[in-house]
């Protein structure tokens, strides 16, 4: 094993009343969650992410992160070779020996995530036993913990889940008698001061983020524990809270003017808000937003837009381009649908959107030619196809790095999309 320094189960269906969904199983065209590396590891700012893998997943996040030439890495690989994966060394001792290493040579790493790949799982190598030895070796200095993003069969966000999923056995226990809020997703820096202000102006003092900013602010958690999800795709995380005794608010997610205002008016509802108050403190931002979105409105009003699955933002950017921006929704593709999850998106999509859970990229490529839609959002891998027949894109993968959330973003998001509009307008001109 060699280490090279660097600059993803579907969530139980629930039957509630929601628009008809397709269900497709067949080729696929995702990343795996490796990627999500690329978001957390700027965001838990004293944390080290070091996949357990193979040359490919080296040059996985290695593509997806941009090389930081200059900067001193937060993530990398322990590469493993041939004779690691023929078994003729102790992938353990080699695991052990760079961890060592490394620690020593970074003493900034407060928190290890030993990140599975598929290499690392197909030699059965059991990174939560070594993540426990080494814990035991090198806490309290050092925190080191587990969680896989390998897969063929997941899709990238799915290592913010496991990832934050890892995390939750480890937050404190919650001693307070006080209700607290937990906004849970990584939610970029800019965004979460936003929140924090108009959380504090609606007079809920008690907020904490998962994840947070560094290992020694942990969150803690309990049965007074209330939390908001502010990513769509965190089922395995959720269900983690909801163990140690916390309680999820429903909501829409904080896309778009609408989405903020139902995601902030769930937590004020849920802490005792006057109405009133609620108003005072949100119109300013709710006013400026619109009026902001309303410069894109004439570039998206009445275009079609077709979403292949990928992030499983794509439920909320569809409610947000319908409601918001009078797009029409031709196919809505999501990789995986919680019904629970998204039962309040799913109540304000329009009737007979078309939802397609799963893939099978051969049919819905042939949709979406069939549809000619004026914006297709997919992944890279389907993207300069399209674009060379003539569509327009959107890459997905841009939505999760890019801050989308809250109210000085709804414009932003909206952006994203008239952009490629107008640059293939030009073009055409
Ligand atoms: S799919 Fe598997 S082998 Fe490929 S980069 Fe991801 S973890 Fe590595």
């Amino acid at each position: 094993m060699t280490v090279q320094l660097q600059g993803c189960a579907a969530p139980a269906a629930q039957d509630l009343a929601a628009p008809a969904v397709r269900h497709e199983r067949g080729q696929h065209e995702v990343f795996c969650g490796l990627t999500g590396i690329v978001w957390l590891h700027r965001k838990i700012q004293d944390a080290f992410f070091l996949v357990v893998g193979s040359r490919t997943c080296a040059h996985l996040i290695q593509s997806a992160a941009g090389v930081m030439i200059f900067a001193e890495p937060r993530f990398g690989t322990a590469i493993m070779e041939e004779k690691d994966l023929a078994g003729l060394t102790d992938a353990n001792d080699e695991l052990d020996r760079i961890v060592t290493q490394l620690i020593a040579r970074r003493p900034d790493i407060k928190l290890l995530f030993l990140v599975g790949s598929c290499p690392s799982e197909v030699i059965k190598l059991d990174l939560s036993r070594a993540a426990l030895r080494l814990s035991k070796r090198f806490m309290p200095q050092v925190r080191v913990l587990s969680y896989t993003g390998s897969g063929l069969e997941t899709t990238f966000t799915q290592g913010e889940d496991a990832c934050l999923a890892s995390l939750v056995p480890e937050l404190p226990a919650s001693t307070s008698t006080e209700t607290s809020l937990l906004v849970v997703g990584s939610l970029a820096d800019v965004v979460e001061d936003q929140f924090i202000r108009i959380f504090d102006a609606l007079g809920i003092k008690s907020v904490q983020f998962l994840p947070p900013r560094n290992s020694a602010s942990l969150p803690s958690v309990g049965p007074n524990t209330k939390f908001l999800l502010a990513q769509p795709f965190l089922a395995d995380t959720a269900r983690e809270l909801e163990n140690r005794g916390a309680t999820r608010l429903s909501a829409p997610f904080p896309l778009g003017v609408e989405g903020t205002t139902a995601w902030l008016r769930a937590a004020a509802d849920a802490f005792g808000v006057d109405a009133a108050l609620f108003d005072k403190v949100t119109q300013p931002a709710r006013s400026r937003a619109e009026r902001a979105l309303e410069n894109f409105r004439q570039d998206l009003a009445g275009r079609r837009i077709f979403f292949f699955p990928d992030s499983q933002l794509e439920i909320p950017l569809a409610r947000f381009l319908s409601r918001e921006l009078s797009m029409q929704l031709v196919e809505v593709g999501t990789p995986y649908l919680h019904r629970e999850h998204l039962a309040e998106e799913l109540k304000l999509l329009p009737a007979g959107v078309a939802i397609t859970e799963g893939q099978d990229v051969d049919l819905q490529l042939d949709r979406c030619r069939a549809a000619r839609p004026d914006l297709a959002v997919c992944g890279l891998g389907l993207a300069n196809p399209l674009e060379a027949e003539g569509m327009t894109t959107k890459w997905a993968i841009e939505l999760v790095f890019t801050p989308i959330q809250g109210y000085d973003q709804a414009s932003d998001l909206a952006e994203l999309f008239a952009r490629p509009l107008v640059r293939r307008a030009k073009l055409v001109a």
